[in-house]
């Protein structure tokens, strides 16, 4: 396994997330200004989609991340500087991936909330047994990603992630604003139009920090145990569970 120290890691204070907080609108009120959002934002740039959710919002909207690279964090922290970036500290991250971590941290306007699961990785082993995510990856998931998220958001209205329909068959049909009826919360994806080309035009543009590890043949990165390097012409998600008929964590369902 990688070595999941970084020397920056004291930059990023591991945040025990509780819900604090009551959501101020209703599951309805959000479900109909979802509906509205998407409707006037097909087709808008991203920065003035990150801006209708920061002002409509507020303080109850963050951005997740999974640092693959830090564009999101980047284009949302323009438009609302000092904003919540959630970041899900699994455990099994590659080095590399909490170094984009560490640097968004310290460089961008943005407060990083590293989220992590409720038990570490040696207390899932002695639980369910060791190697977890071989055997059972979308419980291995649940544990470490989705219950994370679900109680990460709990002081939110709104969220912010990075999907992009060029990504895989299944994020295809992602909307710009979309409700999520689990978590009665509105998610939005200002990048949903954006392809690998516009994200690489922004990057380069903004000197955005980037995971080194596209540099060594990985196009989409996740917890060390599931990724794996793709070969040319395949899909950019093919490396992810591999070795299952897995392509999502759950987190986007
Ligand atoms: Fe577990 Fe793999 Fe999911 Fe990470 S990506 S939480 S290691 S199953």
């Amino acid at each position: 396994a990688p070595e999941l120290s970084t020397t920056m890691s004291a930059l990023v204070a591991p945040v025990a997330a509780e819900a604090v907080d009551e959501p101020r609108r209703t599951p309805d009120e959000l479900k109909a200004i979802a509906a509205e959002g998407n409707r006037l934002l097909e087709g808008a740039p991203a920065e003035e989609i990150a801006r209708w959710a920061a002002e409509t919002f507020g303080d109850r909207f963050c951005v997740t991340s999974s640092m693959a690279d830090a564009v999101l964090a980047h284009l949302v922290s323009r438009v609302k500087p000092g904003v919540d970036v959630v970041f899900l500290d699994t455990g099994l991250h590659f080095p590399e991936t909490l170094k984009v971590r560490d640097i968004v941290a310290a460089t961008l306007p943005v407060t990083v909330r590293s989220i992590r699961p409720r038990l570490t990785v040696g207390q899932q082993d002695g639980e369910y047994g060791p190697r977890l995510f071989n055997r059972a990856p979308d419980e291995c998931c649940f544990l470490r990603k989705v219950e994370p998220l679900n109680r990460a958001l709990a002081g939110y209205d709104a969220w912010a992630a990075g999907l992009r329909r060029d990504e895989s068959p299944t994020r295809a049909n992602t909307p710009i604003v979309g409700f999520d009826p689990k978590k009665g919360k509105v998610k939005v994806n200002p990048i949903a139009t954006w392809t690998q080309a516009d994200v690489d035009a922004y990057i380069a543009r903004w000197n955005v920090p980037v995971n080194e590890l596209f540099r060594k043949g990985y196009t989409s990165i996740g917890c060390w145990p599931c990724t794996r390097r793709t070969k040319a012409g395949e899909d950019p998600r093919a490396g992810r569970w591999a070795m299952f008929e897995k392509t999502e964590c759950g987190l986007h369902l």
